[in-house]
């Protein structure tokens, strides 16, 4: 099953996915805090917040998206609430997530079980969900991540195997976002010392620096590969990846998406945002360039449905 903002959903229900973007990034701590953990969400923000979303998604769904990824963990202010909404308006899915839920400096207070505690809310936000709205039980469909730049540190560190266990014990996927190449080698040595299954271990933003032999390794551990930043003007570099992994015979196992910010894109300009530039520029860019556009589609469609795919609890 695949746990979204309306519930659990078979993954053949899925269809054209973006598997990485941000409905609203809330800056906040204190409201995104009080959203998460005390459940407690201002409806006159959420019927603002609507206006500047609802028409991007609309016309996501008129280019054939059926699905999209929020990726704005606990603590960016991940709002459940307001994503039940917008996909009952829309009929489009939404897969929450949890993860990332506290400043990272906690852990020089809380050292001792730190992974064991971390990994327990977690378990705990799937088996009873993230809110209960509407008689709906709003449950996470992955565990997202956000490793700090440079070398790996003792909460980062913390953090992803806090996720290996919590993965381990309900299946879901890890959605971890690394900026720099370098760093998957770090974490490659996490993920071995825990045993983790690389087959629920997402690299984000691996077009941030793709590095084509770290992409490599990756692809021989059997991680999923994000090429995520398909933004406005990008195609040749992004087109240029995801070619390279299709000749590795990996096209299976790549995550597209753009990471914009639907609300602030929209507050900006409803007309002109770039929230839709996979399907206006990059697919065309693909298909005149040689590639599939079925192919592309079943990218888009296929990998994510088998990412998110949960077993039933
Ligand atoms: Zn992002």
């Amino acid at each position: 099953m695949i746990y979204t903002a309306r519930g659990a959903i078979h993954k053949g229900e899925l269809g054209v996915t973006l598997g990485h973007e941000h409905i609203k990034w809330e800056t906040d701590e204190f409201w995104a805090n009080s959203m998460y953990f005390d459940k407690k969400y201002q409806v006159e923000n959420i019927e603002t917040d609507m206006k500047h979303i609802i028409p991007i998604m609309l016309d996501i769904k008129a280019r054939g998206g059926k699905s999209i990824v929020e990726t704005s963990p606990p603590i960016g202010g991940q709002n459940v609430r307001l994503l039940k909404v917008l996909s009952e308006q829309t009929d489009m899915h939404i897969i929450p997530c949890t993860g990332w839920n506290m400043t990272k400096q906690l852990y020089e207070v809380f050292p001792d079980h730190f992974e064991e505690q971390l990994a327990n809310r977690w378990i705990k936000d799937f088996k009873e969900g993230l809110g209960c709205i509407d008689g709906i039980v709003i449950r996470p469909g992955h565990i997202k991540l956000l490793l700090d730049k440079g070398a790996l540190s003792s909460v980062d560190k913390a953090m992803l195997i806090a996720a290996v266990r919590a993965s381990k014990e309900t299946s879901l996927p890890i959605h971890c976002h690394i900026l720099e190449a370098e760093m998957v080698h770090e974490v490659i040595q996490v993920l071995n010392g825990v045993n983790a299954d690389y087959n629920k271990f997402l690299w984000a933003h691996a077009d941030r620096d793709a590095n084509r032999e770290t992409v490599e390794l990756a692809a021989k551990k059997g991680m999923w590969i994000g090429i995520d930043n398909i933004r406005k003007g990008t195609s040749a570099q992004k087109f240029e990846l995801l070619s390279y992994i299709i000749s590795l015979n990996y096209g299976h196992k790549v995550l597209l998406s753009q990471d914009y910010d639907f609300y602030s894109e929209g507050k900006e300009s409803m007309d002109h945002h770039p929230c839709t530039s996979i399907f206006d520029e990059f697919i065309p860019y693909c298909v005149a360039n040689g590639m599939n556009r079925q192919e592309i589609i079943r990218i888009m469609t296929e990998n994510p449905a088998n990412f998110y795919d949960v077993d039933a609890i």
